[in-house]
């Protein structure tokens, strides 16, 4: 009973940022679990590598997440082609790391048009499609629950606050519709966002501060996500989740 309640056998999942990181970890675990799995992102030619990496079962589409239109566009002709939609994972993220007093007027607005305002409208126009069992699991941040100074994050921990309580809303706007929506919150996962112009010593102090002492993997993240996506997870909406090695529990 337990172990029927995980699988996604026939179930139609998409997956924004799906081309690498923890998105990509989350169509391998989506996958294994029996979704057919569409990867959502940028780069065509990496997006389209990472799908042809699977032995079949997963396709790729192009999309912003910023362009409302094309948002619409993508869940409608997946839901066309495929009969269903049961799955929104929404993974598409930016960071920033510039400091309050120096961050310009647009590199905040991109950060939140990605990471908030794009996951909104990804979850809305996914559930459009969904019926009664359908699953949203956003990629929220431990960072939308606490402030991390040192590392100068105001604009991406306000977008991944702004995440977690649209989460929360739509869990309860959605509830009569029988689709749930949740958010995994990780703290520091090893991943490019993490290594892209980010300063050792700043890995050193995050190590540091997470009691497990070290980051975790994308996989670690992924087994969550599926977890959340399943039937085994019918009784958790609204809720965030965090999986960060210990880093908010002192
Ligand atoms: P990566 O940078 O490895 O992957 C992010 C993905 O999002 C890329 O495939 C990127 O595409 C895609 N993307 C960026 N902008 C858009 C857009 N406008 N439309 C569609 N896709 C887009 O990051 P992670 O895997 O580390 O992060 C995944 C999610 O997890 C993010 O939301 C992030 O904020 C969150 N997170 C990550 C943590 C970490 O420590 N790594 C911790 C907490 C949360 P492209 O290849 O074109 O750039």
């Amino acid at each position: 009973m337990y172990r029927e309640r995980l699988e996604l056998d026939g179930r139609v999942a998409v997956v924004t940022g799906g081309s690498r990181g923890i998105g990509l970890a989350c169509v391998t675990a989506l996958r294994e679990f029996g979704a057919t799995v569409v990867i959502a992102d940028l780069l065509d030619d990496v997006g389209r590598a990472a799908a042809e990496s699977f032995d079949g079962g997963v396709e790729y589409v192009h999309l912003d997440v910023t362009d409302a239109a094309g948002v619409a566009d993508v869940f409608a002709d997946v839901a066309a082609r495929h009969g269903r939609l049961d799955i929104l994972v929404t993974s598409a993220g930016i960071a920033n790391h510039q400091p309050s007093s120096e961050i310009t007027r647009e590199a905040w607005d991109a950060v939140l048009a990605v990471n908030a305002t794009g996951t909104f409208w990804c979850a809305r126009e996914a559930a459009r499609h969904m019926t009664r069992g359908a699953s949203i699991v956003a990629i929220g941040s431990m960072s939308g629950e606490l402030a991390n100074a040192p590392q100068r994050q105001a604009a991406y921990n306000a977008s991944k606050g702004a995440v977690h309580l649209a989460v929360k809303s739509l869990a309860v706007e959605y509830v009569d519709a029988g689709i749930r929506v949740n958010a995994v919150a990780p703290g520091y996962i090893g991943t490019d966002l993490t290594k892209d112009g980010v300063p050792g010593e700043w890995w050193d102090d995050w190590i540091r501060r997470t009691p497990m002492q070290r980051l975790g993997a994308p996989e670690e993240v992924a087994s969550l996500v599926a977890f959340l996506a399943s039937d085994a997870a019918s009784y958790l909406t609204g809720s965030i989740v965090l999986a960060d090695g210990g880093y908010s529990a002192w």
